[in-house]
C-alpha cells in the first residue's frame, strides 16, 4: 500500500489562507485587530521556544501578540492579578497561559480564572461542557488541527473506528468529543489499557497522544489505516531505534547538530507501506496547533466584536 505523509506545513497552510480572509472581512467590518497575550512563568527553554512561535505566527497573520515573561518566583495571587488585567482589555481578544506551570502555582485556579470569551485553549470547565453538549465555539488547539487534517484530506471520519491513545484534558478527550460529534466510533486508550496493540490494530484512525517514544510500531497498524502522531518527545542518541540513526535521516541529523531529536510515539518507518496516512514528527502535527491558535483568536475577537456564532465557521 502506498502511503501518504501528511505535512502539517501544507495542511497549515491551506488553514491560514482561510484565516487571512475571515481576518480581512472582519477587519473592513470592524477595524480591529485580534489581540493574543500569552503568560508565561519561569525559564523552561522549551516553553520559551513555544511562546515565541506562537508570537511569530501572530504577528505573520498581522494580528496583535504579547508575551508577559513572569519570573519563577511568581505567585498565584500575582498571576491572577496578571489575567484579571488581560481579562478586562479591550484590545486582548485570547489568553493562553503557557503550560506547565511551577508546581507552586495553583494551576487550576490561575487556568479557570480566564473570561471564557477569551480561553483559545478551551481548557475551562465551561468550554470543555459546550463541547461535550457539541455546542463549541472552539476547541482545543491541537485536536481542532487533527480534525482540519481530515477536512483537507476530504476524509470522511463518519462510521469509521477511531483510537485514541492518551486520554489528557487537554488533546486525547477534546480529541475523542470532536471524533465523536464527526460521528467517528471512538475507544479511549490510556496506561491501564490491556492488549493495546490489539486495541489499536481496530482502528480506521489511530492517534496517538502518550508522549512514549516510539511505543506504537507496525504491530498498532491495520492495513490501511489513517495514523496521526501527536506525541512530541526530545531523545538523546542512546534511547534512539535503529531506523533513526540512518546517516540521512532527519534525526541523525538532529542528533550530530543538537544532541537531541524530537520523535513522535510512532516508529513511523515501520508503517509506511501500511498505514494509508501518516503524520511524521517533526513537521506533522505541530504547525496545526500554532495556525488553530489563529483560528482560536480570531474566532475569539469575532465573538468579542458581536459576530453571531453561526458566522465563526465552528469546527
Ligand atoms: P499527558 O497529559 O502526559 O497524557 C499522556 C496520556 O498517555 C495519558 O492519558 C496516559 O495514560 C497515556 N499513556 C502514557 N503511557 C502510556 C502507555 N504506555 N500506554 C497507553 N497509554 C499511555 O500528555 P499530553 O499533554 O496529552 O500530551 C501527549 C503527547 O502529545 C506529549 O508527547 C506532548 O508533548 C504531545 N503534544 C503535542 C502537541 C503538538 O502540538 N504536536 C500538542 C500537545 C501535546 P494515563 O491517563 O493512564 O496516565
Amino acid at each position: 500500500m502506498e502511503t501518504q505523509i501528511i505535512y502539517g506545513k501544507e495542511v497549515a497552510e491551506w488553514i491560514q489562507e482561510d484565516i487571512r480572509s475571515r481576518f480581512d472581512v472582519f477587519q473592513a467590518r470592524t477595524g480591529t485587530v485580534p489581540g493574543l497575550a500569552v503568560v508565561i512563568v519561569g525559564e523552561d527553554p522549551a516553553s520559551q521556544m513555544y511562546v515565541k512561535s506562537k508570537a511569530k505566527a501572530c504577528i505573520k497573520m498581522g494580528f496583535h501578540s504579547e508575551v508577559l515573561e513572569c519570573p519563577e518566583t511568581t505567585t498565584t495571587p500575582e498571576l491572577l492579578g496578571i489575567i484579571a488585567g488581560l481579562n478586562h482589555r479591550a484590545d486582548i481578544h485570547a489568553i493562553l497561559v503557557q503550560l506547565p506551570l511551577p508546581a507552586a502555582i495553583d494551576k487550576t485556579t490561575v487556568l479557570d480564572s480566564i473570561d471564557p470569551i477569551k480561553d483559545v485553549d478551551g481548557f475551562l470547565p465551561v468550554s470543555t461542557g459546550r463541547l461535550v453538549r457539541g455546542d463549541y465555539r472552539w476547541a482545543a488547539c491541537t485536536p481542532a488541527g487533527v480534525m482540519k487534517i481530515f477536512e483537507y484530506l476530504q476524509y470522511d471520519v463518519s462510521g469509521h473506528e477511531a483510537v485514541i491513545i492518551g486520554r489528557s484534558d487537554i488533546v486525547g478527550k477534546p480529541m475523542a468529543l470532536l471524533l465523536m460529534h464527526a460521528h467517528a466510533t471512538v475507544t479511549i486508550c490510556h496506561s491501564r489499557t490491556r492488549n493495546l496493540s490489539e486495541v489499536a490494530r481496530r482502528a480506521d484512525i489511530l492517534i496517538s497522544a502518550m508522549g512514549k517514544p516510539g511505543l506504537v510500531d507496525a504491530s498498532f497498524c491495520k492495513e490501511g489505516a489513517c495514523v496521526i502522531d501527536i506525541g512530541t518527545v526530545r531523545i538523546t542518541p542512546d534511547q534512539a531505534w535503529p531506523e533513526l540513526l540512518e546517516p540521512e535521516s532527519v534525526w541523525q541529523k538532529s542528533f550530530e547538530k543538537k544532541g537531541y531529536a524530537t520523535v513522535g510515539d510512532v516508529k513511523f518507518q515501520q508503517l509506511l507501506g501500511k498505514a494509508r496516512y501518516i503524520t511524521p514528527v517533526p513537521g506533522g502535527v505541530g504547525p496545526l496547533t500554532i495556525t488553530m491558535l489563529l483560528d482560536n483568536t480570531l474566532k475569539a475577537a469575532q465573538l468579542q466584536a458581536g459576530f453571531e456564532e453561526d458566522e465563526l465557521h465552528v469546527g
